[in-house]
């Protein structure tokens, strides 16, 4: 499981998390959602430790990972970003490869086992020898999505990760992740897909001014909210 205590992250005088708390049982799919600046990507880095708060503690498993060794945590939580990241002068079996070598040091024959693997599970096996530039952006953001599952992580992080596609190629994408969570992975989903929250999601969390200001099931907190911010909220996106 994934607990988020009294998470406190700063920028200069600027309080970004203001006291997030928040809990993701194993296995389960908690969607983030709320206003643009209600600190949910940066929640999302804490997560991972590439934002150091100033008061609180991130717990796997009831264990603190804040001043756990970095590369030991990314190990064990998977990130999928807007922009994909992928290495861009590699071609798409080596961006699984490479990490995989890198960081959990599997022989060439392995990683490239694995890897193909996974690109498989994601239905681009095909695509290994190109360059992501020859691939749609749904196809690069599926080869993202594989190359974090490749690591084998305890926890997937996505942070809006259709929003820079194209219409069509967001069903793509949300489908796969809707798989990946009924297959129980433990999964915090940053999404303006609505749907997808409520259709998918165990627990949807609202924040805004970086707090998590009401947590509970999709279908409470779609059909009765209880918060007045929430409530303005959904006006404006549904
Ligand atoms: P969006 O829906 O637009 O992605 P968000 O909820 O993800 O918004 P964050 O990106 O977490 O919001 O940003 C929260 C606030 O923190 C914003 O006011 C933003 O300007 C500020 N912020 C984020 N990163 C930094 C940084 N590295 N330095 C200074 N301020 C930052
Ligand atoms: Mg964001």
């Amino acid at each position: 499981s994934l607990r988020v205590a009294d998470l406190h992250v700063s920028f200069g005088t600027l309080e970004v998390l203001r006291g997030v708390d928040l809990a993701v049982p194993s296995g389960s799919t908690t969607c983030v959602i709320g206003p643009s600046g209600s600190g949910k990507s940066t929640l999302l880095r804490a997560i991972n430790q590439l934002e150091r708060p100033s008061r609180g503690d991130v717990l796997l498993d009831e264990v603190s990972v804040v001043r756990a060794d970095p590369d030991a945590l990314r190990r064990r939580i998977g990130m999928v970003f807007q922009h994909f990241n992928l290495f861009a002068h590699r071609t798409v079996l080596d961006n699984l490869v490479l990490p995989l070598r890198s960081v959990l040091r599997l022989s060439k024959e392995e990683a490239r086992e694995r890897a193909l693997g996974h690109l498989g599970d994601v239905g681009l096996a095909d695509k290994a020898p190109y360059r992501p530039s020859a691939l749609s952006g749904g196809q690069r953001q599926r080869v993202a999505i594989a190359r974090a599952l490749a690591m084998r992580p305890e926890v997937m992080l996505f942070d809006e990760a259709t929003s820079a596609l194209d219409p069509e190629l967001v069903k793509g994408v949300l489908g796969l992740m809707a798989e990946l969570s009924a297959t129980g992975m433990t999964m915090v989903v940053v999404t303006h897909e609505m749907g997808f929250a409520r259709s998918v999601a165990d627990q949807v969390a609202f924040m805004d001014h970086g707090r998590v200001v009401e947590v509970g099931p999709p279908g409470r907190v779609f059909e009765s909210p209880s918060s007045p911010r929430l409530r303005r909220f959904l006006d404006q996106v549904l």
